[in-house]
């Protein structure tokens, strides 16, 4: 069983105290259950447990404790009635995907898109009959125009990865409501602490915990959020019985991630903030994408629906890829690796990383340049960390 909570507190405080954990020797940090599955007192219960007469765990692919605990402080942060925890985030995808969607659904979205999941809407759903068409991300009117009779979902990602650009969530939710198709936003860059997508009128949250949920770089997991009929029906229906489900011990390390995401958000902001005003000052640097700053074309924008502009920093380097890799190669302080959200500062020279599978065309399209670095900047003190960008940058 969990304790009670109040679905009005902030979500700092539902992240400590919403979903808490006890179980028969009221521990007070929570335990993992690492149990496949629950017993019961009496064929009688097993049966009315099973028929869902009665609430309890069953089967930890569908029911956990552990898992569920995670599942309802997530919920709770985000303001949305249920929460299905994923294995990771591209099955939450895949799971929202298969859960609401048949052969002939159409989904409209952008390519500012994490790579996988450009690749999942290509490669794989499309092989099931499920179409996919791109439109520009900033542009309210090209969404508008991109709608077709048989659209089932709209999936955006903002800020997106790695230029952070801005989607207008509620624009765009209003266009949703007003043809009755449903809006899933990836809330990965900002977590509920900086952006709540369901009170902007998105349907369902896409999470992929792995990140700033987990915020140390340990463990892969994700999230669904919705509502009860779509969420706690459709996609628990799925899980139930296809099995892309989080591990208990996972759900445990991003339960107490959780407790600490807002602190973690906050400081991530101002690291961020500070290491994109000096990049911006320095001549080696040609451009800082970045929406705390004012030069961002969406600044405005993301004043209006984020809390604060988030860690992620990117830059175009003078000198091309040449100049990048070298920048990357003279860092110390920041890690050469793809992952993003962590406490360590990570450094990724997409054009032949995260996105060196893609045409060079397509690529220049999506204005990914050869000296464009990502940075993920994390919670070392930033004057360390502009000190080792400096002597990178200018060695
Ligand atoms: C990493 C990421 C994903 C995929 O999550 P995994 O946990 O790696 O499967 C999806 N969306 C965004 C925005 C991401 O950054």
């Amino acid at each position: 069983m969990t304790l009670p909570f109040d679905p009005d507190w902030s979500p700092a405080t539902l992240g400590v105290r919403a979903g808490e954990p006890r179980a028969a020797n009221r521990e007070h940090s929570a335990a993992i259950q690492l149990t496949s599955s629950y017993t019961f007192d009496s064929a009688a219960q097993a049966a009315r447990v099973f028929s869902g007469d009665e609430a309890g765990c069953v089967y930890s692919r569908f029911t956990n404790a552990t898992v569920q605990a995670f599942e309802q402080r997530l919920a709770a942060m985000e303001g949305g009635e249920r929460c299905v925890a994923t294995a990771s985030g591209m099955s939450a995808i895949l799971t929202l995907c298969l859960a609401l969607l048949k052969t002939g659904d159409h989904i409209l979205t952008s390519r500012g898109l994490f790579g996988s999941t450009i690749q999942v809407f290509d490669n794989w759903l499309s092989r099931y009959g499920i179409s996919v068409s791109y439109v520009d991300m900033t542009d309210l009117a090209d969404w508008e125009a991109g709608f077709r009779d048989n659209t089932r979902l709209v999936f955006v990602e903002t800020p997106s990865n790695p230029l952070v650009e801005l989607v207008d969530i509620a624009g765009l939710a209003s266009l949703c409501r007003a043809r009755d198709v449903p809006l899933a936003v990836d809330n990965c860059f900002l977590t509920p602490v900086l952006q709540r997508p369901l009170e902007l009128g998105a349907d369902f949250i896409i999470h992929s915990a792995t990140k700033y949920i987990d915020g140390q770089g340990r463990c892969l997991g994700g999230a669904i959020i919705g509502d009860e009929a779509r969420v706690g029906k459709d996609v628990f229906a799925f899980m139930r019985n296809c099995g892309p489900c989080l591990s208990p011990f996972n759900a445990w390390v991003f339960l107490k991630g959780l407790e600490t995401l807002k602190v973690r958000m906050e400081a991530h902001n101002r690291h961020a903030q500070a290491v994109a005003e000096w990049l911006q000052a320095q001549s080696g640097v040609e451009r800082v994408y970045f929406p705390g700053l004012e030069s961002h074309p969406q600044f405005a924008l993301a004043r209006e629906q984020q809390r604060g502009p988030g860690g992620i920093v990117s830059f175009d380097v003078r000198g091309g890829r040449e100049a990048a890799w070298k920048l990357i190669d003279g860092t110390r302080l920041c890690s050469i690796t793809a992952n993003l959200g962590d406490a360590r500062t990570t450094i990724t020279h997409p054009a032949s990383t995260t996105h060196g599978r893609i045409s060079p065309q397509a690529r220049a399209a999506a204005g990914i340049g050869e000296g464009l670095v990502r940075l993920s900047v994390g919670l070392e003190d930033p004057d360390d960390l502009i000190a080792d960008l400096a002597q990178a940058l200018h060695g």
